[in-house]
Protein backbone atom coordinates (compact mmCIF):
# COMPACT_ATOMS: atom_id res chain seq x y z
CA UNK A 1 0.00 0.00 0.00
CA UNK A 2 1.45 3.48 -0.71
CA UNK A 3 1.25 6.00 1.90
CA UNK A 4 -0.30 9.03 0.70
CA UNK A 5 -1.08 10.84 3.97
CA UNK A 6 -0.11 14.38 4.90
CA UNK A 7 1.74 12.21 8.04
CA UNK A 8 2.54 10.39 8.73
CA UNK A 9 5.06 9.80 5.53
CA UNK A 10 6.47 6.67 4.40
CA UNK A 11 10.20 6.13 6.28
CA UNK A 12 12.58 5.02 3.34
CA UNK A 13 14.59 2.00 4.11
CA UNK A 14 18.07 3.81 4.02
CA UNK A 15 16.39 5.38 6.84
CA UNK A 16 15.12 2.36 8.32
CA UNK A 17 18.16 0.85 8.17
CA UNK A 18 19.98 3.51 10.13
CA UNK A 19 17.70 3.71 13.16
CA UNK A 20 17.86 -0.65 13.27
CA UNK A 21 21.34 -0.73 14.68
CA UNK A 22 21.95 -1.46 18.41
CA UNK A 23 21.05 1.56 21.00
CA UNK A 24 23.39 4.00 21.92
CA UNK A 25 23.75 4.67 24.88
CA UNK A 26 23.15 9.00 24.50
CA UNK A 27 25.86 10.31 26.79
CA UNK A 28 28.96 8.92 24.93
CA UNK A 29 31.17 10.22 22.41
CA UNK A 30 29.68 8.31 19.98
CA UNK A 31 26.24 10.13 20.17
CA UNK A 32 27.90 13.31 20.73
CA UNK A 33 29.00 13.28 17.02
CA UNK A 34 25.95 11.58 15.90
CA UNK A 35 24.00 14.44 17.48
CA UNK A 36 26.61 17.08 16.08
CA UNK A 37 25.66 16.42 12.65
CA UNK A 38 21.81 16.39 13.40
CA UNK A 39 22.64 20.13 14.57
CA UNK A 40 24.74 20.65 11.73
CA UNK A 41 22.03 19.60 9.41
CA UNK A 42 19.04 21.66 11.17
CA UNK A 43 21.45 24.15 10.99
CA UNK A 44 21.92 24.52 7.78
CA UNK A 45 18.11 23.96 6.99
CA UNK A 46 16.59 26.43 9.25
CA UNK A 47 19.46 29.08 8.57
CA UNK A 48 18.52 30.41 12.95
CA UNK A 49 20.81 31.32 15.26
CA UNK A 50 19.56 28.29 17.40
CA UNK A 51 17.79 25.10 16.82
CA UNK A 52 16.90 22.53 19.44
CA UNK A 53 15.50 18.70 19.48
CA UNK A 54 12.60 17.85 21.77
CA UNK A 55 11.58 13.89 22.69
CA UNK A 56 7.67 14.75 21.72
CA UNK A 57 5.32 14.63 18.71
CA UNK A 58 4.46 18.28 17.14
CA UNK A 59 1.86 19.29 19.73
CA UNK A 60 4.75 19.04 22.28
CA UNK A 61 6.42 21.81 20.89
CA UNK A 62 4.22 24.01 20.14
CA UNK A 63 2.81 24.09 23.71
CA UNK A 64 6.41 24.60 24.94
CA UNK A 65 6.86 27.59 23.01
CA UNK A 66 4.04 28.96 23.89
CA UNK A 67 4.55 28.72 27.40
CA UNK A 68 8.68 29.70 26.93
CA UNK A 69 7.44 32.60 25.11
CA UNK A 70 4.28 34.01 26.22
CA UNK A 71 4.34 36.52 29.49
CA UNK A 72 1.03 38.43 29.36
CA UNK A 73 -1.46 37.23 26.24
CA UNK A 74 -1.28 35.31 23.09
CA UNK A 75 -3.05 36.10 20.00
CA UNK A 76 -3.34 32.88 17.77
CA UNK A 77 -4.85 32.46 13.97
CA UNK A 78 -7.65 29.47 13.90
CA UNK A 79 -7.70 28.47 9.96
CA UNK A 80 -8.36 25.24 10.97
CA UNK A 81 -7.82 22.00 13.49
CA UNK A 82 -4.41 22.66 14.22
CA UNK A 83 -5.14 26.55 14.66
CA UNK A 84 -7.34 25.46 17.06
CA UNK A 85 -5.09 23.77 18.83
CA UNK A 86 -3.21 27.19 20.36
CA UNK A 87 -6.47 28.00 22.21
CA UNK A 88 -6.39 24.51 23.42
CA UNK A 89 -3.24 25.06 25.17
CA UNK A 90 -4.11 28.77 26.19
CA UNK A 91 -6.59 27.20 28.26
CA UNK A 92 -5.15 24.11 29.51
CA UNK A 93 -2.82 26.48 30.96
CA UNK A 94 -4.18 29.30 32.15
CA UNK A 95 -3.03 31.82 29.90
CA UNK A 96 -4.80 34.64 28.53
CA UNK A 97 -5.86 34.34 24.91
CA UNK A 98 -7.31 35.62 21.73
CA UNK A 99 -7.89 34.48 18.42
CA UNK A 100 -8.78 35.22 15.24
CA UNK A 101 -10.78 32.40 13.54
CA UNK A 102 -11.28 32.04 9.63
CA UNK A 103 -12.90 29.48 7.60
CA UNK A 104 -11.01 26.59 6.97
CA UNK A 105 -10.25 27.25 2.96
CA UNK A 106 -9.18 30.75 3.76
CA UNK A 107 -6.45 32.46 4.95
CA UNK A 108 -6.12 35.06 7.06
CA UNK A 109 -4.27 38.24 5.84
CA UNK A 110 -1.73 40.66 7.30
CA UNK A 111 -4.25 43.32 7.72
CA UNK A 112 -6.34 41.36 10.02
CA UNK A 113 -3.81 40.62 12.44
CA UNK A 114 -2.45 43.87 12.43
CA UNK A 115 -5.70 45.53 13.28
CA UNK A 116 -5.84 42.59 16.50
CA UNK A 117 -2.35 43.59 17.66
CA UNK A 118 -3.33 47.48 16.97
CA UNK A 119 -6.50 46.33 19.60
CA UNK A 120 -4.90 44.73 21.94
CA UNK A 121 -1.26 46.09 23.42
CA UNK A 122 -0.73 43.25 25.74
CA UNK A 123 -0.79 40.68 23.29
CA UNK A 124 3.04 39.55 23.49
CA UNK A 125 3.02 36.65 21.13
CA UNK A 126 1.44 35.35 18.10
CA UNK A 127 0.91 31.92 16.93
CA UNK A 128 -0.32 30.71 13.32
CA UNK A 129 0.38 27.93 11.34
CA UNK A 130 2.48 28.19 7.74
CA UNK A 131 0.86 25.20 6.26
CA UNK A 132 -3.02 24.76 8.09
CA UNK A 133 -2.76 20.46 7.28
CA UNK A 134 -6.59 20.73 7.71
CA UNK A 135 -7.57 21.87 4.53
CA UNK A 136 -4.37 22.10 2.93
CA UNK A 137 -3.80 26.02 2.95
CA UNK A 138 -1.01 27.89 2.72
CA UNK A 139 -0.90 31.00 4.95
CA UNK A 140 0.87 34.34 3.90
CA UNK A 141 3.17 34.15 6.73
CA UNK A 142 5.77 35.67 5.82
CA UNK A 143 4.10 38.86 5.24
CA UNK A 144 2.11 38.68 8.44
CA UNK A 145 5.51 38.22 10.31
CA UNK A 146 7.15 40.95 8.48
CA UNK A 147 3.82 43.23 9.06
CA UNK A 148 3.74 42.57 12.33
CA UNK A 149 7.95 43.30 13.01
CA UNK A 150 7.49 46.32 11.62
CA UNK A 151 4.47 47.25 13.73
CA UNK A 152 5.89 45.95 17.36
CA UNK A 153 9.59 44.21 17.16
CA UNK A 154 9.09 42.98 20.37
CA UNK A 155 6.09 40.47 19.74
CA UNK A 156 7.43 37.00 19.19
CA UNK A 157 6.37 35.21 16.41
CA UNK A 158 5.71 31.36 16.70
CA UNK A 159 5.07 29.64 13.58
CA UNK A 160 3.94 25.96 13.00
CA UNK A 161 6.03 24.67 10.08
CA UNK A 162 5.34 21.20 10.95
CA UNK A 163 4.07 20.56 7.32
CA UNK A 164 6.52 23.01 5.49
CA UNK A 165 9.90 22.90 6.59
CA UNK A 166 11.74 20.40 4.32
CA UNK A 167 8.87 21.19 1.74
CA UNK A 168 9.62 24.61 1.08
CA UNK A 169 12.31 27.01 1.23
CA UNK A 170 11.19 29.34 4.66
CA UNK A 171 12.22 33.17 4.97
CA UNK A 172 12.49 33.07 8.67
CA UNK A 173 14.19 36.87 9.10
CA UNK A 174 10.93 37.85 10.97
CA UNK A 175 9.97 34.09 12.52
CA UNK A 176 11.12 33.83 16.40
CA UNK A 177 10.21 30.04 16.48
CA UNK A 178 9.93 27.86 14.26
CA UNK A 179 8.33 24.31 14.85
CA UNK A 180 8.86 21.03 12.63
CA UNK A 181 7.75 17.60 13.23
CA UNK A 182 9.81 14.42 12.53
CA UNK A 183 6.67 12.63 10.95
CA UNK A 184 6.22 14.39 7.78
CA UNK A 185 9.02 16.18 5.19
CA UNK A 186 11.40 14.30 7.42
CA UNK A 187 10.01 10.97 6.60
CA UNK A 188 11.00 9.75 9.64
CA UNK A 189 8.84 7.73 12.67
CA UNK A 190 6.44 10.12 14.59
CA UNK A 191 8.15 11.15 18.21
CA UNK A 192 10.31 14.21 17.72
CA UNK A 193 9.89 18.21 17.27
CA UNK A 194 12.02 20.27 15.89
CA UNK A 195 12.38 23.75 16.82
CA UNK A 196 14.30 26.97 15.27
CA UNK A 197 15.20 30.01 18.02
CA UNK A 198 15.33 33.52 16.73
CA UNK A 199 18.30 35.88 18.00
CA UNK A 200 15.82 37.71 19.62
CA UNK A 201 13.91 34.58 21.61
CA UNK A 202 17.02 33.57 22.93
CA UNK A 203 17.16 36.77 24.46
CA UNK A 204 13.67 36.39 25.48
CA UNK A 205 14.61 33.00 26.83
CA UNK A 206 17.37 34.80 29.05
CA UNK A 207 16.31 38.20 30.14
CA UNK A 208 12.97 37.11 31.10
CA UNK A 209 13.17 33.35 31.84
CA UNK A 210 9.98 31.39 33.20
CA UNK A 211 9.15 28.03 34.57
CA UNK A 212 5.52 27.95 33.21
CA UNK A 213 7.13 25.18 30.65
CA UNK A 214 7.96 22.89 33.70
CA UNK A 215 10.85 20.86 34.07
CA UNK A 216 10.69 18.53 30.98
CA UNK A 217 9.92 21.34 28.76
CA UNK A 218 12.71 23.84 29.52
CA UNK A 219 14.37 25.32 26.57
CA UNK A 220 16.93 27.00 28.59
CA UNK A 221 17.70 23.22 30.34
CA UNK A 222 18.13 21.99 26.95
CA UNK A 223 19.94 24.86 25.04
CA UNK A 224 22.61 24.43 27.92
CA UNK A 225 22.70 20.84 26.97
CA UNK A 226 22.23 20.46 23.71
CA UNK A 227 25.12 23.13 22.86
CA UNK A 228 27.32 20.42 23.98
CA UNK A 229 25.69 17.49 21.85
CA UNK A 230 23.88 15.99 24.59
CA UNK A 231 19.98 16.00 25.75
CA UNK A 232 18.58 16.96 29.52
CA UNK A 233 16.71 14.05 29.51
CA UNK A 234 17.37 10.45 27.57
CA UNK A 235 17.19 11.51 24.11
CA UNK A 236 15.49 10.06 21.19
CA UNK A 237 18.68 8.43 20.25
CA UNK A 238 17.27 6.43 17.14
CA UNK A 239 15.16 9.14 15.11
CA UNK A 240 18.30 11.18 15.95
CA UNK A 241 20.35 8.39 13.73
CA UNK A 242 17.49 8.77 11.60
CA UNK A 243 17.43 12.33 10.93
CA UNK A 244 21.48 12.33 10.54
CA UNK A 245 20.64 9.75 7.69
CA UNK A 246 18.02 11.86 5.80
CA UNK A 247 20.65 14.70 5.73
CA UNK A 248 22.86 12.62 4.24
CA UNK A 249 20.04 11.68 1.43
CA UNK A 250 19.53 15.14 1.00
CA UNK A 251 23.22 15.84 0.87
CA UNK A 252 23.66 12.94 -1.93
CA UNK A 253 20.65 14.62 -3.95
CA UNK A 254 22.85 17.67 -4.64
CA UNK A 255 24.79 15.38 -7.11
CA UNK A 256 22.79 12.60 -8.20
CA UNK A 257 19.28 11.65 -8.62
CA UNK A 258 16.60 10.80 -6.26
CA UNK A 259 16.82 6.83 -6.60
CA UNK A 260 20.64 6.89 -6.19
CA UNK A 261 20.73 9.30 -3.68
CA UNK A 262 17.78 7.04 -1.35
CA UNK A 263 20.22 4.14 -2.02
CA UNK A 264 23.96 5.41 -1.48
CA UNK A 265 25.84 4.27 0.84
CA UNK A 266 27.08 7.55 2.69
CA UNK A 267 30.74 8.34 3.07
CA UNK A 268 30.79 11.60 2.92
CA UNK A 269 30.41 13.60 6.04
CA UNK A 270 27.88 16.35 6.26
CA UNK A 271 28.68 19.78 4.48
CA UNK A 272 26.32 22.64 5.08
CA UNK A 273 27.03 24.17 1.33
CA UNK A 274 26.33 20.88 -0.43
CA UNK A 275 23.59 20.10 2.42
CA UNK A 276 21.75 23.77 1.09
CA UNK A 277 22.41 22.46 -2.60
CA UNK A 278 20.42 19.33 -1.78
CA UNK A 279 18.13 20.96 -0.02
CA UNK A 280 17.28 23.55 -2.87
CA UNK A 281 16.95 20.42 -5.30
CA UNK A 282 14.54 18.25 -2.67
CA UNK A 283 12.65 21.67 -2.66
CA UNK A 284 12.66 22.14 -6.53
CA UNK A 285 11.10 18.30 -6.85
CA UNK A 286 8.23 18.44 -4.06
CA UNK A 287 7.02 21.89 -5.57
CA UNK A 288 7.30 20.41 -8.95
CA UNK A 289 5.09 17.22 -8.04
CA UNK A 290 2.76 19.93 -6.22
CA UNK A 291 1.91 22.16 -9.13
CA UNK A 292 1.96 18.98 -11.67
CA UNK A 293 -1.03 17.16 -8.82
CA UNK A 294 -2.57 20.34 -9.34
CA UNK A 295 -2.84 20.31 -13.01
CA UNK A 296 -3.76 16.62 -12.95
CA UNK A 297 -6.92 17.70 -10.54
CA UNK A 298 -8.14 20.37 -13.15
CA UNK A 299 -7.57 18.16 -16.10
CA UNK A 300 -10.16 15.39 -14.20
CA UNK A 301 -12.40 18.30 -13.83
CA UNK A 302 -12.22 18.33 -9.81
CA UNK A 303 -11.32 21.39 -7.37
CA UNK A 304 -8.72 21.99 -4.62
CA UNK A 305 -10.53 22.99 -1.34
CA UNK A 306 -8.14 25.63 0.04
CA UNK A 307 -8.31 29.38 -1.90
CA UNK A 308 -4.44 29.13 -1.09
CA UNK A 309 -3.31 25.82 -1.56
CA UNK A 310 -0.30 24.78 0.69
CA UNK A 311 2.99 22.63 -1.61
CA UNK A 312 2.54 20.40 1.42
CA UNK A 313 -0.70 18.02 0.25
CA UNK A 314 -3.37 18.60 -2.16
CA UNK A 315 -6.63 18.55 -0.86
CA UNK A 316 -9.85 18.19 -3.17
CA UNK A 317 -12.93 18.95 -2.72
CA UNK A 318 -15.60 16.49 -3.70
CA UNK A 319 -19.15 15.30 -2.46
CA UNK A 320 -17.88 11.67 -3.04
CA UNK A 321 -15.04 11.88 -1.33
CA UNK A 322 -15.43 9.16 1.29
CA UNK A 323 -16.08 6.86 -1.52
CA UNK A 324 -13.06 8.15 -3.95
CA UNK A 325 -11.03 6.87 -1.02
CA UNK A 326 -12.47 3.83 -0.03
CA UNK A 327 -11.86 2.96 -4.22
CA UNK A 328 -7.91 4.52 -4.14
CA UNK A 329 -7.45 2.18 -0.79
CA UNK A 330 -8.49 -1.08 -2.99
CA UNK A 331 -6.00 0.02 -5.76
CA UNK A 332 -3.03 0.46 -3.27
CA UNK A 333 -3.28 4.22 -2.69
CA UNK A 334 -3.82 5.40 0.76
CA UNK A 335 -5.04 9.06 0.85
CA UNK A 336 -6.37 10.64 4.50
CA UNK A 337 -9.90 12.33 4.36
CA UNK A 338 -10.47 15.76 5.97
CA UNK A 339 -11.07 16.38 10.00
CA UNK A 340 -13.95 17.26 11.96
CA UNK A 341 -16.51 19.36 9.90
CA UNK A 342 -15.12 18.62 6.55
CA UNK A 343 -14.26 14.97 7.17
CA UNK A 344 -16.04 13.60 4.59
CA UNK A 345 -16.32 16.76 1.49
CA UNK A 346 -12.56 16.49 1.11
CA UNK A 347 -9.06 14.50 0.86
CA UNK A 348 -5.79 15.26 0.85
CA UNK A 349 -2.79 13.68 -0.80
CA UNK A 350 0.29 14.00 0.27
CA UNK A 351 3.36 15.65 -1.32
CA UNK A 352 5.96 15.76 1.44
CA UNK A 353 9.17 14.04 2.01
CA UNK A 354 11.05 12.60 -1.33
CA UNK A 355 8.30 11.08 -3.21
CA UNK A 356 9.28 9.30 -6.51
CA UNK A 357 7.48 10.59 -9.39
CA UNK A 358 6.26 6.80 -10.45
CA UNK A 359 4.79 6.97 -6.87
CA UNK A 360 2.63 10.07 -7.57
CA UNK A 361 2.18 9.24 -11.23
CA UNK A 362 0.37 6.14 -9.81
CA UNK A 363 -1.37 7.65 -7.03
CA UNK A 364 -3.25 10.10 -9.53
CA UNK A 365 -3.99 7.12 -11.92
CA UNK A 366 -5.77 5.23 -9.12
CA UNK A 367 -7.63 8.84 -8.46
CA UNK A 368 -8.65 8.77 -11.90
CA UNK A 369 -9.53 5.25 -12.09
CA UNK A 370 -11.55 5.77 -9.01
CA UNK A 371 -13.62 8.40 -10.51
CA UNK A 372 -14.32 5.70 -13.62
CA UNK A 373 -15.42 3.10 -11.37
CA UNK A 374 -18.13 5.51 -9.40
CA UNK A 375 -19.29 6.41 -12.46
CA UNK A 376 -18.18 9.98 -12.03
CA UNK A 377 -15.96 10.47 -15.22
CA UNK A 378 -14.68 7.91 -17.76
CA UNK A 379 -11.17 6.68 -17.76
CA UNK A 380 -9.01 8.52 -20.35
CA UNK A 381 -5.91 9.09 -18.79
CA UNK A 382 -6.18 12.74 -18.75
CA UNK A 383 -4.95 12.69 -15.41
CA UNK A 384 -1.04 11.49 -15.95
CA UNK A 385 -1.05 13.44 -19.78
CA UNK A 386 -1.06 16.22 -17.77
CA UNK A 387 0.99 15.42 -14.69
CA UNK A 388 3.53 14.59 -16.90
CA UNK A 389 3.24 17.12 -18.96
CA UNK A 390 3.31 19.70 -16.12
CA UNK A 391 6.99 17.79 -15.23
CA UNK A 392 8.04 18.35 -18.58
CA UNK A 393 7.50 22.24 -18.69
CA UNK A 394 8.97 22.77 -15.22
CA UNK A 395 11.91 20.52 -16.53
CA UNK A 396 11.86 18.01 -14.29
CA UNK A 397 11.93 15.25 -16.55
C1 LIG B 1 0.87 17.07 11.95
C2 LIG B 1 0.73 18.46 12.40
C3 LIG B 1 0.97 18.83 13.73
C4 LIG B 1 1.50 17.89 14.76
O1 LIG B 1 0.69 17.15 15.45
P1 LIG B 1 1.26 15.95 16.33
O2 LIG B 1 0.22 14.92 16.16
O3 LIG B 1 1.36 16.45 17.71
O4 LIG B 1 2.61 15.57 15.79
C5 LIG B 1 0.87 20.17 14.07
N1 LIG B 1 0.55 21.09 13.14
C6 LIG B 1 0.35 20.77 11.87
C7 LIG B 1 0.03 21.86 10.90
C8 LIG B 1 0.41 19.45 11.45
O5 LIG B 1 0.19 19.13 10.18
Amino acid sequence: MLLFTPGPTPTPESIRQAMATPTLHHRTKEFESIFAKARLGLQTMLNMEEVLLLASSGTGAMEASVLQFCHSKLLSISCGKFGQRWGKIALANNLPHTELVKEWDTPISAQEVLEALQSDPSIDTLALQVCESAGGLRLPLEQIAREVKAYRQDIIIIADAITAMGVEPLDTTHIDVLIGGSQKAFMLPPGMSIIGLSKRALEVLEVRPTHRGGLYFSFLTELKNQRKNTTAWTAPTTLISGLVRYFEIVQALANTNLDSALESTFTQELDSSLLAQGFAKAYTHTKAIALATREAINALGLFLYPKSPALAMSAIAHADSAKIRQRMKALGVNVAAGQDHIKDSIFRINHMGLIHIYEASYAINALELSLDTLGLRSFDGAGNASFFGALKKQEIL
